[in-house]
């Protein structure tokens, strides 16, 4: 029959370019990675056989078979799984783009491995590591049996097969070995392997190894002896001497070569056996069969809970984030679910919070029915209580990680977003989560610190734990806002991850005290004497505050006399209750997101100026003398309000207008004429009048 051609997707066809001719020397992962997948697959057929076991019937047990073949150089993989309709064929093995083929490349290119193939989602091309070219028989449920083959080189064929094998259900994979590839045909190899990467698949893997051994027969007449042969067919007699044969009738030796199966994978499941008997090394090469990951994990638990409910787990953290890790469309969680030993499934909704997406482990429950659908799975209550244990379980964890400086750090650069969304998401475990927090301060130094240390810290008469959001580290190190608090020796922690102010108003306080933003509006603890001193100082600055407020009109909620400014002349603060400036800027950066929310929600901004700024204390003088009215006042409230927005993380409404009164004061500072036509366009942008008046208005700043 003939077959159709198809065109590999772009970036896969790159891939396998890449692939086929890598002087990799690892090359036995690609063995790892197509078991990988008939374990999938396999895993797939149960899962649907639970609703409707006649899915079933098509095919025998489900099994992966390895046939190495050295006549014809192949080494072929089989399993008993799911397999692929046509549709299937060309959707997953050439023409879909993955996001993890360009991925993995450009990992490649930036010195990955490429034994790390598994976790960006294109094993399967690893066959071509060893093999030019590959052959996929493969038979669903739902459609006809198909051959896939390619040779690589940008396209693959596509057939439907009659005259072939019938598999009944399944997936032939047929390695075309390379020349210098052919060791991978040798029992001992391919054992060595398996040993390796798969000992812990959930399937029995048999080796199909060629036993021959030599008999004596009786060597009756030449009739019964081609009975005996069409019975056992591989027998070949072996007659070298046919002569003598003739003559000497007895006995005859002959080799009887024939095919015996030997499972590889006869360990029992690990997470039934006793922890205390398991090695690092078995737990490290469970977690690798089971994550596809490349690199041992960081942390595992291993537990049973016993009582009203049993089940056993084995719940591992890796070392890195996955390159999906907060990729929307990703379904697939990590758990896989046991029931007595039999896999079930590893879709699973409600195992584990999305929060946790990146455990991974198995389950093995001693009381759900056999028979779940997805449908029941959801309301189970078991699957709730099994929920609960598994979260509690990460958090003990998460805590023996913690105890663990070096460890600690790894694993809060790969996983610290999820534990904020942890404290965004569950309110239940939100105190517990919130102990896990590192932050740098301003007390800090290099190092960072969690909220518990902070406490011991506190001084006396401190009551709130105060942090600062902002961009980054550098952005908000230096800002305005940290002045009195460093004055009164209270320490701020310094939040530049965007998730942190969302995590922080769902937290709201840890061990009793307030968590409190100091770029917003708040009540700072004083003395008396402060309180005396602001309450005059408040006072003597009201009328400017006033002024003020009138040049800047809407641009600004209000205008405050603020104690909590020291150095700097003047910040903008925003109301407790909206956005942040630091938010207002990740909203903002958010493109699809819904902008109705924007208006009520957008920083309300509180103009404070510092009465201890000699600039404010100047500005009253200038503000008594000439009136709030006077152009050089304006252009000086302008330009202080612009910079106060910069410092306080804005963003200016119009740049231009800013670097025209910026550059206004540089050439002051060089003594430039404005060039005529400068200074008249000036006076279209700026307030009427004010181009003639720079000079003087600059003078006064000066
Ligand atoms: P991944 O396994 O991460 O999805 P692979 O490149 O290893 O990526 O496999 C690609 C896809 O090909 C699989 O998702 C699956 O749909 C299909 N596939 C590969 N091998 C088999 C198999 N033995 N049986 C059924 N489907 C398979
Ligand atoms: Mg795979």
């Amino acid at each position: 029959m003939a077959g159709e051609t198809f065109e590999f997707q772009a970036e896969i066809s790159q891939l396998l370019s890449l692939i086929i001719n890598t002087v990799y020397s690892n090359k036995e992962i690609f063995l790892r990675e197509i078991i990988s997948n008939a374990s999938d697959a396999l895993d797939k057929i149960r899962y649907e056989a639970l609703s409707d076991p006649s899915k079933l019937d098509s095919g025998k047990d489900l099994r992966v078979d390895i046939i190495p073949d050295k006549a014809n150089k192949t080494l072929t993989i089989q399993d008993t799984g799911i397999g692929m309709t046509k549709a299937d064929l060309v959707n997953n093995l050439g023409t879909i783009a993955r996001s993890g083929t360009k991925q993995f490349m450009e990992a490649l290119t930036a010195g990955a491995d490429i034994s790390m193939i598994g976790q960006f989602g294109v094993g399967f091309y690893s066959a071509y590591l060893v093999a030019d070219k590959v052959t996929v028989i493969s038979k669903n449920n739902d459609d006809e049996q198909y051959v896939w083959e390619s040779s690589a080189g940008g396209t693959f064929t596509l057939t439907q097969d009659e005259e072939g094998e019938q598999l009944g259900r399944g997936t032939k994979i047929i390695l075309h070995l390379k020349e210098e590839q052919l060791d991978y045909l040798n029992e001992s190899k391919i054992k060595e392997v398996v040993k390796k990467h798969s000992e812990f698949i959930s399937y029995p893997i048999y080796l199909h190894v060629t036993k021959e051994t030599e008999k004596e027969v009786p060597d009756e007449d030449a009739e019964e002896v081609e009975e005996d042969a069409e019975k056992k067919p591989k027998v070949e007699e072996v007659d070298d001497e046919e002569e003598e044969k003739e003559k000497k009738p007895k006995t005859k030796k002959v080799k009887e070569s024939k095919i015996e199966e030997e499972e590889l994978n006869k360990t029992k499941p690990i997470w039934t056996r006793n922890p205390s008997d398991i090695t690092p090394e078995e737990y490290g090469a469970f977690y690798k069969s089971l994550s596809n990951d490349w690199e041992d994990h960081l942390a595992v638990k291993h537990f049973s809970v016993e009582g009203q409910l049993e089940f056993r787990a084995i719940l591992f953290v890796p070392k890195r984030a996955p390159f999906d890790l907060f990729e929307t469309k990703k379904t697939k969680n990590n758990i896989k679910l046991y029931v007595r030993r039999v896999f079930i499934t590893d879709d699973a909704t409600d195992l584990i919070p999305e929060w946790l997406s990146f455990v991974k482990g198995v389950v093995d429950s001693e009381d759900l029915p056999l028979n779940l659908s997805r449908e029941t799975l959801q309301q189970n209550k078991i699957m709730k209580v099994i929920k609960k244990n598994i979260v509690k379980k990460t958090l003990e964890l998460f805590n023996e990680i913690a105890e663990d400086r070096e460890q600690f750090d790894k694993f809060y650069t790969a996983f610290s977003k999820n534990i904020k969304l942890g404290i965004h998401e569950d309110s239940q475990n939100r105190a517990a989560l919130a102990k896990l927090l590192r932050y740098n301060s301003t007390k800090s130094g290099d190092e960072t610190t969690s909220l518990t240390d902070y406490v011991t810290r506190m001084s006396e008469h401190q009551k709130n734990i105060y942090y600062i959001t902002g961009e980054s580290l550098k952005a908000v190190a230096k800002s305005p806002f940290l002045d009195t608090l460093k004055e009164k020796g209270f320490e701020v922690l310094f939040l530049v991850d965007p998730i942190d102010e969302y995590a922080m108003t769902q937290l709201k306080e840890f061990d009793s005290k307030k968590l409190v933003d100091i770029t917003k509006d708040f009540e700072l603890e004083e003395t008396d004497d402060e309180k005396k001193k602001r309450e005059e100082e408040e006072k003597e600055y009201e009328a400017l505050a006033k002024a003020l407020k009138n040049v800047l009109g809407d641009k600004v909620e209000k205008v405050v006399v603020s104690h909590k400014l020291i150095g700097a002349p003047c910040a903008i603060r925003t109301g407790q209750f909206g956005w942040s400036a630091n938010m207002e800027r990740i909203m903002k950066a958010q493109a699809l997101r819904d902008t109705s929310m924007s208006s009520y929600m957008s920083s309300k901004k509180t103009f404070e100026i510092s009465p201890r700024s000699k600039i404010i204390q100047e500005l009253k003088k200038k503000v008594e003398a000439d009136g709030e009215n006077d152009k050089t006042v304006k252009s000086i409230t302008q330009l202080l309000f612009e910079t106060s927005l910069l410092v306080s993380g804005f963003t200016i409404d119009e740049p231009a207008g800013f670097a025209e009164r910026i550059h206004k004061l540089v050439s002051l500072g060089l003594n430039v004429d404005e060039e005529p036509e400068a200074s008249e366009e000036t006076a279209e942008a700026a307030p009427s009048g004010e181009a003639q008046t720079t000079e003087t208005a600059m003078e006064e700043v000066d």
